[in-house]
């Protein structure tokens, strides 16, 4: 069977906590939108509502494309930093903004920390999947579900596709199904003298541009399924 990979695309400011502009969604989104439509495949955006509320435009370019857009909090604030009331108006407010534009069935946590007592919140909001775990923090991690959520964790964390290519290639060959991507649209935008951590900033602008160019075709040659979070097989399988 073929393997599945989803292309996610996780938009908030400019990497969060150390900057506060938004050159990402103004300079990097277009670079993504112009890549992934070079290569023909749909793709699932996690915005903030703050995002959504600032860049409707940005929205609306996304869902023309044909992509998904899921949720990722309104402020981008960390859930485990947070009380039950706070996330709840978090969850609850990024998801009506996204609404306004369409309907939003997946969402994950900024920072990819979503505390577990805070599903329940998601489910309250009629979301289907949380991309929240990861599974580079928690080894083994993989597909499950919590109630009538589907966890679907993110396979690789996002620098480590602006690794050298013999390494990068070694890393996704190892990769198990679904593989779910993600990058960030400021990553696309050259802050390699930004003051950032160096994880953040190491060939971000058109380095970053060709490794993820390279690695949707490091699948392709694998022939690998490319889809919207939404479409994976076992998230179709809960709607019967
Ligand atoms: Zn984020």
């Amino acid at each position: 069977m073929a393997l599945n990979v989803c292309v996610t695309v996780d938009m908030e400011q400019d990497c969060p906590p150390y900057l506060d502009t938004w050159r990402g969604v103004e300079q990097g989104a277009p670079i993504a939108l112009e890549l992934l439509h070079e290569e023909g495949i749909p793709a699932t955006f996690f915005l903030t509502g703050e995002l959504a509320r600032r860049f409707p435009a940005t929205v609306r370019a996304i869902l023309e494309a044909g992509h998904e857009v899921g949720g990722h909090g309104d402020t981008h604030r960390r859930f485990d930093r947070m009380d039950t009331e706070a996330a709840r108006a978090e969850i609850r407010k990024s998801t009506a903004t996204l609404r306004a534009f369409c309907p939003v069935e997946s969402f994950r946590a900024p920072n990819q920390q979503l505390p577990e007592e805070y599903l329940p919140l998601l489910d309250e909001e009629g979301y289907r999947l949380d991309s929240s775990a990861a599974r580079y923090k928690v080894p083994r991690g993989r597909v499950c579900r919590a109630g009538s959520l589907l966890r679907v964790p993110a396979s690789v964390t996002s620098s480590a596709l602006r690794l050298p290519a013999w390494l990068r290639d070694a890393l996704l060959a190892r990769l198990r199904d679904p593989v779910v991507l993600f990058v960030h649209p400021w990553e696309f935008v050259d802050l390699t003298r930004e003051r950032l951590r160096y994880d953040c900033r190491f060939r971000t602008g058109e380095p970053a541009r060709r490794s993820l160019q390279e690695t949707i075709r490091f699948f392709k040659r694998r022939d690998a399924s490319f889809g919207r979070m939404r479409d994976l097989p076992a998230v179709r399988g809960l709607r019967v």
